[in-house]
Protein backbone atom coordinates (compact mmCIF):
# COMPACT_ATOMS: atom_id res chain seq x y z
CA UNK A 1 0.00 0.00 0.00
CA UNK A 2 1.43 3.28 -1.07
CA UNK A 3 1.72 5.69 1.79
CA UNK A 4 -0.97 8.60 1.82
CA UNK A 5 1.54 11.84 2.31
CA UNK A 6 -0.18 13.36 4.98
CA UNK A 7 1.44 15.76 7.27
CA UNK A 8 1.40 15.72 11.30
CA UNK A 9 2.50 16.87 14.43
CA UNK A 10 3.22 14.87 17.07
CA UNK A 11 3.65 16.61 20.87
CA UNK A 12 4.36 15.63 23.61
CA UNK A 13 4.56 17.66 27.44
CA UNK A 14 7.45 16.85 29.95
CA UNK A 15 6.37 15.48 32.87
CA UNK A 16 5.68 18.26 35.49
CA UNK A 17 5.18 20.51 32.87
CA UNK A 18 8.78 22.05 32.36
CA UNK A 19 8.45 21.79 28.89
CA UNK A 20 7.30 20.20 25.67
CA UNK A 21 8.23 18.79 22.14
CA UNK A 22 6.88 19.49 19.14
CA UNK A 23 7.87 17.30 15.77
CA UNK A 24 6.00 17.99 12.40
CA UNK A 25 6.62 15.33 9.75
CA UNK A 26 6.01 16.64 6.34
CA UNK A 27 5.81 13.82 3.66
CA UNK A 28 9.04 14.27 1.01
CA UNK A 29 9.92 17.18 2.88
CA UNK A 30 11.35 15.87 6.78
CA UNK A 31 12.09 12.87 7.57
CA UNK A 32 9.39 10.27 8.88
CA UNK A 33 8.73 10.55 13.10
CA UNK A 34 10.88 7.82 13.58
CA UNK A 35 13.76 9.10 12.44
CA UNK A 36 12.97 12.66 13.42
CA UNK A 37 12.22 10.51 17.22
CA UNK A 38 15.96 9.54 16.75
CA UNK A 39 17.55 12.64 16.19
CA UNK A 40 15.69 14.56 19.53
CA UNK A 41 17.01 11.35 20.76
CA UNK A 42 20.76 11.90 19.66
CA UNK A 43 20.06 15.25 21.09
CA UNK A 44 18.87 14.75 24.32
CA UNK A 45 21.87 11.95 24.30
CA UNK A 46 23.75 15.15 24.79
CA UNK A 47 21.85 17.61 27.59
CA UNK A 48 21.82 17.12 31.21
CA UNK A 49 19.80 14.14 32.82
CA UNK A 50 16.54 15.07 32.48
CA UNK A 51 15.29 15.89 36.58
CA UNK A 52 13.25 14.06 38.79
CA UNK A 53 9.92 12.83 36.90
CA UNK A 54 8.10 11.36 39.93
CA UNK A 55 4.96 12.63 39.79
CA UNK A 56 1.30 12.11 40.96
CA UNK A 57 -1.25 10.50 38.55
CA UNK A 58 -4.40 12.41 37.64
CA UNK A 59 -6.10 10.76 39.44
CA UNK A 60 -4.47 11.04 42.47
CA UNK A 61 -6.42 12.07 45.30
CA UNK A 62 -5.10 15.45 48.17
CA UNK A 63 -3.62 12.64 50.74
CA UNK A 64 -1.21 11.53 47.81
CA UNK A 65 0.04 14.47 46.43
CA UNK A 66 3.54 13.82 47.72
CA UNK A 67 4.75 14.90 44.11
CA UNK A 68 3.95 17.58 42.17
CA UNK A 69 0.90 16.65 39.33
CA UNK A 70 1.80 15.31 35.70
CA UNK A 71 1.39 18.92 33.82
CA UNK A 72 -1.17 21.77 33.95
CA UNK A 73 -3.76 22.74 31.65
CA UNK A 74 -1.92 25.78 31.52
CA UNK A 75 1.24 24.10 29.90
CA UNK A 76 -0.99 21.88 27.05
CA UNK A 77 -2.72 24.79 26.00
CA UNK A 78 0.52 26.67 25.41
CA UNK A 79 2.17 23.57 23.60
CA UNK A 80 -1.52 23.10 21.26
CA UNK A 81 -1.12 26.78 20.36
CA UNK A 82 2.17 26.56 18.91
CA UNK A 83 0.95 22.92 17.55
CA UNK A 84 -1.91 24.87 15.78
CA UNK A 85 0.81 27.08 14.55
CA UNK A 86 1.92 24.69 12.87
CA UNK A 87 -0.19 23.20 11.62
CA UNK A 88 -1.76 26.36 9.65
CA UNK A 89 1.21 25.86 8.03
CA UNK A 90 0.95 22.20 6.42
CA UNK A 91 -2.83 23.83 5.21
CA UNK A 92 -2.37 27.13 3.96
CA UNK A 93 0.66 26.18 1.59
CA UNK A 94 -2.13 23.99 -0.33
CA UNK A 95 -3.29 27.52 -1.10
CA UNK A 96 0.54 28.60 -2.23
CA UNK A 97 1.05 30.50 1.05
CA UNK A 98 4.58 29.92 2.02
CA UNK A 99 5.51 28.19 5.06
CA UNK A 100 5.70 30.50 7.90
CA UNK A 101 7.60 28.43 10.73
CA UNK A 102 10.59 27.34 9.39
CA UNK A 103 11.43 24.55 12.06
CA UNK A 104 10.16 21.19 11.93
CA UNK A 105 11.35 20.49 15.89
CA UNK A 106 10.79 22.34 18.78
CA UNK A 107 11.27 22.18 22.51
CA UNK A 108 8.90 24.49 24.32
CA UNK A 109 10.37 25.45 27.79
CA UNK A 110 8.01 26.36 30.88
CA UNK A 111 10.26 26.21 33.77
CA UNK A 112 13.56 27.68 34.08
CA UNK A 113 15.23 23.82 35.03
CA UNK A 114 16.58 21.06 33.01
CA UNK A 115 17.86 22.80 29.55
CA UNK A 116 15.61 25.48 29.75
CA UNK A 117 17.33 28.68 31.41
CA UNK A 118 14.13 30.78 30.50
CA UNK A 119 10.84 30.48 32.26
CA UNK A 120 9.27 30.88 28.59
CA UNK A 121 12.32 29.73 25.97
CA UNK A 122 11.37 27.91 22.59
CA UNK A 123 14.50 25.80 21.07
CA UNK A 124 14.88 24.61 17.90
CA UNK A 125 16.44 21.49 17.03
CA UNK A 126 17.63 20.48 13.14
CA UNK A 127 15.04 18.45 11.83
CA UNK A 128 16.40 15.54 8.70
CA UNK A 129 15.55 15.54 5.41
CA UNK A 130 13.94 12.43 4.24
CA UNK A 131 16.26 9.13 4.65
CA UNK A 132 16.99 7.25 1.51
CA UNK A 133 17.60 4.06 3.40
CA UNK A 134 14.06 4.20 5.68
CA UNK A 135 11.04 2.73 3.89
CA UNK A 136 8.62 5.16 5.38
CA UNK A 137 10.88 8.11 4.81
CA UNK A 138 11.19 7.18 1.00
CA UNK A 139 8.69 4.58 0.75
CA UNK A 140 9.07 2.58 -3.04
CA UNK A 141 12.30 4.34 -4.10
CA UNK A 142 14.00 3.04 -0.56
CA UNK A 143 12.98 -0.70 -1.41
CA UNK A 144 14.28 -0.40 -5.17
CA UNK A 145 17.38 0.92 -3.59
CA UNK A 146 17.62 -2.20 -1.06
CA UNK A 147 16.52 -4.65 -3.97
CA UNK A 148 18.75 -2.97 -6.57
CA UNK A 149 16.20 -2.29 -8.81
CA UNK A 150 14.91 0.29 -11.61
CA UNK A 151 11.31 1.75 -11.41
CA UNK A 152 10.81 -0.77 -14.34
CA UNK A 153 11.91 -3.91 -12.90
CA UNK A 154 10.08 -2.54 -9.43
CA UNK A 155 7.04 -2.15 -11.48
CA UNK A 156 7.19 -5.43 -13.44
CA UNK A 157 7.65 -7.12 -10.08
CA UNK A 158 4.78 -5.46 -8.71
CA UNK A 159 2.56 -7.01 -11.75
CA UNK A 160 3.93 -10.17 -11.18
CA UNK A 161 2.82 -10.12 -7.74
CA UNK A 162 -0.76 -8.86 -8.28
CA UNK A 163 -1.72 -11.62 -10.87
CA UNK A 164 -0.56 -14.53 -8.67
CA UNK A 165 -2.80 -12.63 -5.82
CA UNK A 166 -6.27 -14.64 -6.21
CA UNK A 167 -8.92 -12.16 -4.69
CA UNK A 168 -11.41 -14.38 -2.54
CA UNK A 169 -14.46 -12.96 -1.16
CA UNK A 170 -16.29 -13.77 2.21
CA UNK A 171 -17.67 -17.62 1.60
CA UNK A 172 -18.89 -17.72 4.94
CA UNK A 173 -17.01 -20.58 5.72
CA UNK A 174 -15.54 -20.16 8.95
CA UNK A 175 -15.83 -22.68 11.53
CA UNK A 176 -16.03 -22.16 15.20
CA UNK A 177 -15.24 -24.06 18.00
CA UNK A 178 -15.86 -24.15 21.17
ZN1 LIG B 1 12.44 7.60 8.15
Amino acid sequence: MRPQQISSIHMEVFARGIGSQIVRVIPKETACYQCQAKVLASYFSEQPLAPDTTVASYDATPTDLHSSVTADDDVCMLTAGFVVKMAKDCLLRKCGEPIKVPGHIYLLGFEQEWIFDEPFEIKRVSSLLPQLNCPTCSGDEAIRCTLQMTSEEAEQETQKVEARIEYVGDTGSGTSTG
